[in-house]
């Protein structure tokens, strides 16, 4: 820390992303991306685009926020797009957190949320899931307070019902009410629609995980027009031109293209379920996910050895180093044969270690 540093943020803990290694080719199990490519019409589009870098990018993002207000079947007053969903979190936090009121959100769930409330100065309590790593939606009712629940919640998998989501907007009718839904494509029920009968209700997405474009950084909210009001205040505040030219026409395209993307989640929930199956048969607990990724611990052997044990046979998945979840892995989904590889290197190594 330099001494210039602002006491405000002298003791803030940053996020850590999951590894980007650049030094060998990994099957690359860790942050949850597409291990499918863009559709075709991206590069086109994108290389076209290029030709205009000069300019700067048309800051309401016009195209794509109307093709995601048709695709979700709002009015286009009810999106905005965002530099990646962690932009649009980070704009909810600093619109509703509070210095007094406390923020609601689990204790095991995506952990920028504790970065994005100590980042903006906001009280929070983190409420404990059950010991079956469920949220308890009770905790969550009537309780007067900004709430933020990631459904389904990262790194378990778990989904919570639309209905158990509606309750919670229902019960909280003077606070914002922020599900995140970046993993929803994967086999979750939405609640986007919810956002006609809620006012205080914002769906945040991502072009990260179902739509192949965790490097175009293209995120989402939904809400009503109110709530992107003042979302937009917050943008105009910071960076106006949040998101690039490439990314809003890539965006735009992969709207174009959405079989194209759901066909591709169909087969990640089908490899979620072959790699699920022949864990289970090797002795892992593995949690119930609707996510691109499922979250399972084995009975012979570390979260950490394992994990470790995998990257040096050239398969990298997520270890997180927290008490309640170390003996855990996170495990993206990625293709059937990019799982058959994962699958055998655990065999290997649990005979290795027997
Ligand atoms: N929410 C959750 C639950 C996530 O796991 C992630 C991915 N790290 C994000 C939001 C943010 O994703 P992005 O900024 O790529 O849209």
């Amino acid at each position: 820390m330099s001494r210039f540093f602002s006491e405000r943020y002298s003791s803030l803990v940053p996020y850590t992303p999951g590894e980007q290694p650049k030094n060998m080719e990994y099957v690359k199990l860790n942050t949850n991306e597409s291990p499918y490519m863009p559709s075709n019409n991206v590069y086109d589009a994108v290389k076209k685009e290029a030709e205009k870098l000069h300019l700067y990018s048309d800051p309401q993002a016009s195209i794509i926020t109307e093709k995601i207000a048709k695709r979700y079947g709002v009015d286009k007053d009810m999106v905005l797009v965002t530099n990646g969903s962690d932009e649009v979190l980070n704009f909810a936090f600093m619109a509703y957190g509070d210095k007094e009121r406390e923020m609601l959100f689990p204790n095991i769930t995506y952990g920028f949320y504790t970065v994005f409330a100590d980042l903006n100065g906001v009280k929070y309590r983190e409420v404990p899931l059950k010991d079956d790593f469920t949220i308890d939606t009770s905790d969550y009712i009537g309780k007067n307070t900004t709430i933020v629940i990631a459904n389904p919640n990262a790194p378990t998998g778990i989904a919570l019902t639309r209905d158990q989501i509606e309750e919670i907007i229902k019960s909280n009718p003077n606070n914002v009410v922020i599900i995140d839904e970046a993993y929803i494509d994967f086999g979750g029920e939405s609640c986007v629609d919810l956002v006609h009968k809620y006012d205080n209700l914002l769906v945040t997405m991502t072009f990260s995980k179902s739509r192949s474009m965790a490097g175009a950084r293209i995120g989402f909210g939904i809400g009503s027009k109110a709530i992107i009001n003042d979302l937009n205040t917050i943008k105009y505040s910071t960076n106006p031109y949040n998101v690039n030219r490439i990314s809003q026409v890539a965006g735009a395209c992969a709207i174009d293209d959405d079989s194209y993307y759901m066909d591709n989640c169909k087969k990640i929930i089908e490899a979620r379920q072959y790699t699920k199956n022949e864990l289970e048969k090797m002795g892992f607990f593995v949690l119930d996910s609707k996510a691109n990724f499922i979250f399972a611990r084995s009975n012979k052997i570390s979260g950490e050895e394992l994990y470790l044990k995998l990257k040096e046979k050239g398969v990298l998945v997520r270890h997180f180093t927290s008490e309640k979840i170390k003996d855990f892995n996170r495990i993206t989904i990625g293709t059937k044969e990019q799982m058959d590889i994962f699958l055998n290197k655990t065999r290997e190594i649990l005979e290795a270690t027997k």
